[in-house]
């Protein structure tokens, strides 16, 4: 494991269990972090990760809990490292048409895909700040760039996250910190396979590129914004979405 830290929330999830696999072969010690408290979900993901050659580190904290995020951010600086770069990558759906929308679903998606950008951000923030150094990579989706049907609370909280990171990369930007993110289209894990298959179809069709992207896609946009080669990037969005919403 290498001595600079990598934090990525939902780090087991499909893109990021990628993401941590891609910091990890940058020469990052990775720590992912998980909402699920089944112990033996996290020790069989990290032996599956380990067969394949790669050694992480797990940490339990509910990304919607202020408290939580504080205290496993520091855990993590107390006993891994210095966190030198932050990836916001937990997230949920809850789709429905807003008609039909009731407010836990609005509260459970805004709480996790945006607060939780909050939460995790803030408690990161101070120990970047006193390092003068730091990389924050947000993923958001196309869907907050352009909306979706069905996903009025989806859409508006990765639109949240577009503008939280324009906001905070000027902030920082004279901190030798950057903060970016990442939007990416419609990706084949666990979340868009949840998808009815009928409408995944419609989906994909709609893609210039008539595909779905992979989880690498995704880790290969978060490797290079983490990456020295990025150093002037910040308060970007990256689109990684095969063409289907384009924009300048
Ligand atoms: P997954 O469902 O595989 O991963 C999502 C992860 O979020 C899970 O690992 C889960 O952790 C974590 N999570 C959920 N709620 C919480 C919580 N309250 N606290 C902490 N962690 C939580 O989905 P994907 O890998 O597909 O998605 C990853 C990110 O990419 C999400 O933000 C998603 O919105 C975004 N995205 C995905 C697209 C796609 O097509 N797949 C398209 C555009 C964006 P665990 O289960 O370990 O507790």
């Amino acid at each position: 494991m290498g001595n600079k830290v990598a934090l990525v929330t939902g780090g087991l999830g499909g893109i990021g269990s990628e993401i941590s696999r891609k910091l990890s072969s940058n020469g990052y010690t990775v720590v992912a972090t998980t909402f699920n408290k089944e112990i033996e979900k996290s020790d069989e993901w990290i032996v599956a990760q380990k067969k394949a050659g790669y050694d992480f580190l797990v940490e339990e904290a509910d990304v919607t809990s202020f408290e939580a995020c504080g205290e496993m951010v520091k855990r993590v600086e107390d006993t891994v490292g210095p966190v030198e770069i932050l990836v916001n990558c937990a997230g949920i759906t809850r789709d429905g048409f807003l008609k039909n929308m009731d407010e836990s679903n609005w509260d459970a998606v805004l709480s996790t895909n945006l607060d939780g950008v909050f939460n995790m951000t803030k408690s990161v923030l101070d120990f970047m700040l006193s390092r003068q150094s730091g990389r924050i990579i947000n993923i958001s989706s196309v869907n907050g760039q352009r909306g979706q049907f069905g996903q009025t609370n989806y859409s508006a909280a990765k639109a949240g996250m577009h503008g939280f990171t324009m906001a905070l990369a000027q902030e920082v930007a004279r901190k030798g910190i950057t903060v970016n993110s990442v939007s990416p289209g419609y990706i084949a894990t666990n979340m868009v396979m949840a998808i009815d298959e009928e409408i995944r179809n419609d989906l994909v069709s709609q893609i210039p590129m008539q595909r779905m992207g992979k989880p690498t896609e995704i880790a290969n946009t978060v490797g290079f914004l983490a990456s020295d080669q990025a150093d002037y990037i910040t308060g970007a969005n990256i689109p990684v979405n095969g063409g289907l919403f384009t924009s300048f």
